[in-house]
């Protein structure tokens, strides 16, 4: 046997031998894990199994599944967590924060003066605009002399965290007590300044108060 030769039958044997001692490290291991199981020490909620064959009345399962009925039944009595939505709907909490809305001041004229705040705020960047100079005549569709030609919000972004509302130095954009409806596509999510500017306080008086909700509205 040359010295090439009994270097790999030495490190075969080194080999051998570490692979003994893991098998023995692994064996400890699950022994010891397994005296642990028994004795209800890796959870605390161990529960010995019931090995011993089921009775005749046990093997048929009724008492089981009487007792099985007997919860729902009693689940009958018990007052409903469910409600028969959209019929019924919950009251939101006072802090609840859904769709935004674009808000005009008390004689319908739009707030927002398209500084762009709200849009830098926004963490999701979820608000894009576009901004116009108010002609003259126009003094009754926008308070400031600059106004938003358009303005979109992706709801698909959005996180309802509302910094937006809380940027807003002209208290033009709030979150209201409603919450975007389901969609079959995309588009259907970016909303436009059309869908979220709120309706004419004079010339819409009744859907003005309902778009408003409980929530006071600063103009
Ligand atoms: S609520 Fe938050 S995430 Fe949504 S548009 Fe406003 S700032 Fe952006
Ligand atoms: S909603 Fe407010 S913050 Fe956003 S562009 Fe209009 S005025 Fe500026």
């Amino acid at each position: 046997m040359n010295s090439e030769q009994n270097d790999e039958v030495s490190d075969t044997t080194d080999d051998d031998s570490s692979n003994a001692d893991d098998k023995i490290y692994i064996c400890e291991n699950l022994k010891f894990s397994a005296s642990l199981r028994k004795r209800g020490m890796l959870t605390q909620r161990a529960k010995e199994v019931d090995r011993k064959p089921m009775t005749f009345l046990e093997s048929i399962y009724l008492w089981n599944i009487m007792k099985g009925m007997g919860i729902t039944i009693s689940h009958l009595f018990k007052r409903k967590v469910t409600i028969q939505y959209p019929e019924q709907t919950r009251t939101f909490s006072k802090v609840f924060r859904g769709l935004h809305v674009l808000n005009r001041d008390a004689e319908g004229r739009e707030n927002c003066t398209a500084c762009g705040l709200c849009a830098v705020a926004c963490p999701a960047e979820a608000i894009t605009m576009e901004a116009a100079e108010r002609l003259p005549g126009e003094e009754n569709l926008y308070r400031e002399e600059k106004y938003a030609a358009k303005y979109e919000i992706n709801m698909l972004r959005c996180i309802f965290c509302g910094l937006c509302e809380e940027a807003c130095p002209k208290d033009a954009i709030y979150l209201s007590e409603t919450f975007a409806p389901a969609n079959y596509g995309r588009k259907g999510f970016i909303y436009k300044k059309e869908d979220l500017l709120i309706p004419h306080p004079i010339n819409d008086k009744e859907a003005y108060e309902k778009a408003v909700g409980d929530k006071p509205v600063k103009n």
